[in-house]
């Protein structure tokens, strides 16, 4: 090779080949094809002389023909190391890259025939070369790395000092396309050529590496998507094994759902729905999102009660017997649920008339009378609470736009059921709220209405479903708070509560056995007798129901239950000490009455949730100027009715004893106890008088007199309500005289014979008739020199008094 170097002179008369698609390097050994005619003969001419052409590449690889302006001017001078002519005319040639040239002239004959100058024959020194070769080397190695067949080792032994020769081997190698070889090729100084191939070789090293992460992404990818085709195909051929394919169980389950949707009486409307949403399906894959939408709706709709009913019971002394039998006492409840089966019964519109409505306190067995009426006339029975319904779409369910979407309670309510005709509870009417989703209420109307809940409309199964033969009843804590519109759909039966007798009874006859029975006691014989019910109903329950009474009776049973299980001793008879072992220290104490009476503190009565209940007011009286202060969670009608009281005082001072102006050195103070709660409404207008006329004419009020009445400026009595419950929980604290406002007396017809024998009920029309029946002593009218503030009443002071201002 050298011996070729050495031969070159500068300038120099060659055959030319034009070379398609390829450049050759100074250097490199290149085997190419010759067919082109003129190209043959220039190899001839070559071969005949001293085997030596030129070798330039065309600019477009397309040209047949080239001219001389196809043609790169720069090219390189080579050697026909080899030349066999084959049978296809075309002749293979082996030639080696001399030196890079560029041509000076050109003529065409039968051959291009060109005159070359030789460019940079000889190296100049590098001073960096041996560290670029150190770096090239490295590069060329990790470039062989990542190409296949390609081996850093054929590049390697042609090592040379020479930095451009090194450039021009590496060159070879590289998969460059013609632009940038020729581009290489033209650079002629050595030192430039090897920075750029360093250049290069970096940005091939880059591109190799993105793509052989590209290439690993790709392959996992691949390779997932084979696991899978794999997996499904293993299962399509498992399940041919079975005789099914995918398309087939598919095809089971739409006909499954279609032999359903023809079996079940759906309405006309739902059959529709139905039969479109299972045409659907069959075209949906069936494991797809909507596939299983679309299942869900299907169940929803077939899930639901559309014909089966439970044969009802007719015969309404059957009926009666099964509600005494569930309940005791309640006589004119049931009596009115007797009537008003009666008229279902005859009517022909199933669903005419109002819907009954139990109103009381909890425990008073609102809930059991319902399931009593369903056991009674032979139906199922489903409970709504509807405490904390705020939003329409609880009742009638979410559109199906909506994911997730669901039915409202009504029809999963119906779904539990299973009978198209079950007693069907709406509890706790009077929870229900509103907000801006949407007003509950008129979504219940439309349920209730017998007009339109044959065509009751529920927003997810978006068909119409008939509730005319669904007997509806409520239960509310407190009527006045049940929505207006509601209200006047309904009859409202009230539950006041239960006398001690009363639950004593219930007690004996009801809950025990019942509780016995849960608790596996039944065969044991235990017996828990009468005056133990009544300790635990006063020690351990204050309540208008029998709610908190079943419960400690179950606590108690529940601790016998064990001793029996564990074979520990027993006691057959309940005693009060046992009792008291069982369920701990009491919760109250025997009477919630004052022991002694008191000057300042009057009993008023109140109405609860949770029943009657005692109110004690005490009204106390500090040096001052005339000030009302007002404490124990007082609401707004409350302390006006306070303001009314001390008003009503001032303006009747001479009738009560007290100077004109005794306002004017004190401070009044009324506080009603167990502050925590909040307490409002006018009831308690005479007791909050009492009690500071009592504070002032230092009059004890009489402790076994309980009051309830609104007060006038002028001292009228005004009637309140909720008389029952109130004369109920004196009953149960105690009292013997109540002071009723006369306007009440039309409610007293319903408070128990039992109740009222133990009872002196004081009819007053106002504050002059309330005073002589709760004050201990007679009033004495003012006399002209009293003191103000202060009585003749001389007693000996008790811890409550205040000492009065001289
Ligand atoms: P409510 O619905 O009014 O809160 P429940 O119906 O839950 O009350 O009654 C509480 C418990 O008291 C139930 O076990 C119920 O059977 C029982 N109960 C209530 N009143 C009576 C009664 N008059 N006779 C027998 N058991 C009763």
């Amino acid at each position: 090779m050298k011996q070729n170097h050495a031969t070159v002179p500068e300038i120099l008369t060659l055959p030319m080949i034009p070379l398609r698609d390829a450049v050759l390097f100074p250097g490199m050994m290149m085997p190419f094809l010759v067919g082109r005619e003129y190209s043959l003969k220039a190899l001839s001419s070559a071969i005949e002389n001293d085997r030596r052409l030129f070798l330039a590449a065309q600019r477009s690889a397309q040209v047949t023909n080239p001219r001389l302006e196809d043609i790169f001017s720069i090219g390189c001078v080579g050697y026909v190391v080899e030349s066999i002519r084959q049978d296809d005319g075309n002749t293979k040639v082996l030639v080696e890259g001399i030196e890079r040239a560029r041509i000076l002239e050109a003529h065409m004959g039968d051959h291009f025939s060109v005159t070359v100058k030789v460019l940079q024959r000889s190296a100049e020194p590098d001073p960096l070369l041996s560290e670029r070769k150190t770096e090239l080397l490295s590069l060329l190695e990790q470039y062989a790395k990542r190409v296949p067949g390609f081996s850093a080792g054929a590049v390697l032994p042609h090592r040379t000092d020479n930095p451009g020769r090194l450039a021009d081997l590496v060159i070879a190698y590289l998969n460059l396309d013609i632009n940038q070889k020729q581009d290489l090729l033209e650079i002629t100084h050595p030192g430039e050529r090897l920075t750029r191939v360093l250049a290069i070789l970096q940005q091939e090293i880059g591109k190799l590496k993105v793509e052989k992460k590209l290439d690993s992404r790709v392959r996992k990818q691949m390779e997932r998507a084979q696991r899978e085709y794999y997996l499904s195909e293993k299962m399509k051929a498992i399940q041919r094994e079975l005789g099914r394919n995918e398309e087939n169980i598919a095809q089971e389950e739409v006909d499954e759902y279609r032999k359903k949707i023809e079996s079940l009486k759906l309405a006309e409307d739902a059959k529709e729905k139905a039969m479109g949403e299972l045409r659907r399906l069959q075209l949906m894959p069936p494991m797809s999102a909507e596939a299983t939408v679309s299942r869900n709706y299907l169940d929803w709709i077939l899930g639901v009660p559309w014909s089966e009913t439970t044969r009802e019971i007719q015969d309404l002394r059957k009926a009666q017997k099964i509600l005494d039998e569930d309940h005791f006492g309640l006589e004119k409840i049931k009596e009115r649920i007797i009537e008003y089966l009666a008229t279902r019964k005859l009517s022909k519109k199933k669903n005419a008339g109002t819907i009954l409505c139990f109103a009381g306190p909890p425990g008073v067995g609102k809930t059991s009378l319902g399931a009593s009426i369903a056991r009674a006339t032979g139906r199922k029975f489903v409970r709504l609470s509807l405490g904390g319904v705020r939003d329409e779409a609880e009742i009638r369910g979410h559109r199906r736009t909506y994911i997730g979407a669901f039915p409202g309670q009504i029809i999963q309510m119906m779904k539990r059921a299973g009978t198209i005709n079950p007693v069907f509870l709406l509890d706790e009417v009077d929870k229900m709220s509103m907000d801006f989703r949407g007003d509950p209420s008129a979504a219940l109307l439309e349920v209730l209405d017998p007009d339109h809940n044959k065509t009751f409309l529920d927003h997810y199964l978006d068909t119409h479903y008939d509730l005319s033969h669904v007997m509806f009843i409520m239960t509310a804590n407190v009527p006045h708070n049940i929505p207006p519109a509601l209200n006047d759909r309904m009859e409202i039966l009230q539950l006041p509560g239960y006398t001690e007798e009363e639950k004593v009874q219930i007690a004996t006859r009801y809950l025990i056995p019942r509780q016995l029975e849960s608790h596996g006691l039944a065969g044991y014989k235990i017996n828990v007798p009468e005056q133990v019910i009544r300790h635990i109903i006063h020690h351990y329950t204050r309540e208008a129901g029998v709610r908190n009474l079943e419960r400690e009776l179950a606590s108690i049973l529940r601790k016998i239950a064990r001793k029996i299980a564990t074979k520990d001793p027993h006691e057959r008879t309940l005693t009060i000490d046992a009792a008291r072992k069982f369920l701990g220290v009491e919760h109250f104490t025997d009477m919630d009455r004052e022991k002694t009476d008191e000057i300042g503190m009057a009993t008023g009565l109140a109405w609860t949730e949770r029943g009657g209940e005692l109110l004690f007011t005490e009204a106390t009286l500090m040096n001052g100027k005339g000030r009302l202060m007002l404490t124990g969670k007082l609401g707004k009608v409350m302390q006006e009715s306070a303001r009314a009281a001390l008003s009503y005082i001032r303006s009747c001072t001479q009738q009560l004893g007290l100077s004109t102006d005794f306002y004017q050195h004190l401070d009044f103070h009324v506080h009603i106890p167990e502050g925590a709660i909040p307490k409002d409404g006018p009831s308690a207008g005479i007791t909050m008088a009492t009690a500071l006329i009592s504070a002032l004419t230092r009059n004890p009020v009489k402790r076994d007199v309980a009051m309830t009445g609104e007060i006038t400026l002028r001292g009228k009595v005004l009637p309140i309500g909720g008389v029952k419950e109130k004369i109920l929980a004196a009953h149960r604290a105690g009292v013997s005289t109540i002071i009723l406002p006369r306007k009440n007396e039309k409610d007293l017809s319903e408070i128990p014979a039992n109740v009222r024998k133990d009872l002196t009920v004081k009819l007053v029309d106002s504050m002059d008739e309330v005073l002589p029946i709760a004050l201990i002593k007679p009033l004495e009218r003012k006399r002209k020199k009293s003191r103000p503030g202060m009585t003749p009443v001389s007693r000996k002071k008790t811890k409550k008094e205040v000492i009065l201002p001289q």
